[in-house]
């Protein structure tokens, strides 16, 4: 498998290339730093975008919903989806509005949807979607009923193209603006993991699972969420 996506009119980033990245050890660690994605697809002619928590297994997009949602429904059919997952870094206040910007980390992946199926894909994607955010913790778990199961779908999208952009620097202003007196700067964004806050109703026997190391507070949630995708073995690095 080639290092890159393939790139084509569909996937090639126009309004500034110079940002674009389409190696899939970027977009990658793009997707498994992230638990969010927006998973947008058009129903006669009429598009949606719904977010949703999602992970990456090798060139596989997960996503799961209701089996009555009609997102699940429509998309089990093997649909056209563009996925996006995006982390805003910072806040870049400029000298001009025009000049305004923001750091960031996004991608958009194309592939077909379609429905998992098969019953021990689904089985995986049912541990998959508890053990890749928080891992080893299926095992700990009380197993789904049969009811939980056949009231949940799974989506998997094979990535047949992605791209990423990525704006990491400083205010960029034109030349003769940086010698007026208006402040410019630049603003770090975080979103932080808080401290455990155990059920009011935890049992007296009940200890925090090792799986959850990676989630100390103070730590970032992108940090946290590519730990455990490590952690967890659903993410090979790449
Ligand atoms: C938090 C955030 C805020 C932004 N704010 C603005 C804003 O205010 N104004 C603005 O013009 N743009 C903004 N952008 C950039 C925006 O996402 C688009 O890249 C830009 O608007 C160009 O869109 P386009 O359809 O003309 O791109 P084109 O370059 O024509 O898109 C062609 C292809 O390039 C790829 N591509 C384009 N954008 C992205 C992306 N962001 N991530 C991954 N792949 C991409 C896709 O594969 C797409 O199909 C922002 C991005 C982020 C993440």
């Amino acid at each position: 498998m080639s290092e890159s996506y393939p790139v084509t009119r569909r996937n090639k980033v126009v309004r500034r290339h110079e940002r674009g990245r389409y190696d899939r050890a970027t977009v990658h660690a793009i997707l498994d730093s992230a638990l969010v994605a927006h998973v947008a697809y058009a129903i006669d002619g009429q598009p949606y975008c719904t977010p949703t928590a999602f992970w990456r297994e090798g060139e596989r997009l997960y996503w799961h919903g209701s089996s009555a949602s009609r997102m699940i429904r429509f998309q089990s059919a093997g649909v056209p989806v563009c996925v996006t997952v995006m982390h805003l870094d910072a806040l870049v206040l400029a000298r001009s509005a025009f000049h305004h910007s923001v750091n960031y980390r996004s991608v958009m992946a194309f592939g077909q949807a379609r429905l998992v199926a098969d019953e021990t894909e689904k089985r995986q994607a049912i541990d998959g979607f508890v053990d890749r955010f928080y891992p080893g913790r299926s095992h700990l778990l009380r197993p789904p009923t049969v009811q939980e199961i056949k009231a949940t779908s799974f989506i998997v999208m094979e990535i047949e193209q992605a791209s990423a952009k990525i704006r990491d620097t400083h205010v960029g202003d034109d030349e003769e603006d940086y010698e007026l007196p208006i402040w410019a700067a630049r603003y770090q964004v975080r979103q932080v993991i808080g401290e455990a806050e155990p059920c009011p109703r935890q049992h007296p026997d009940a200890v925090e699972p090792v799986g959850m190391a990676p989630y100390r507070a103070g730590r970032t949630l992108d940090e946290v969420m590519t730990e455990a995708a490590r952690m967890a073995g659903y993410s090979d690095g790449t």
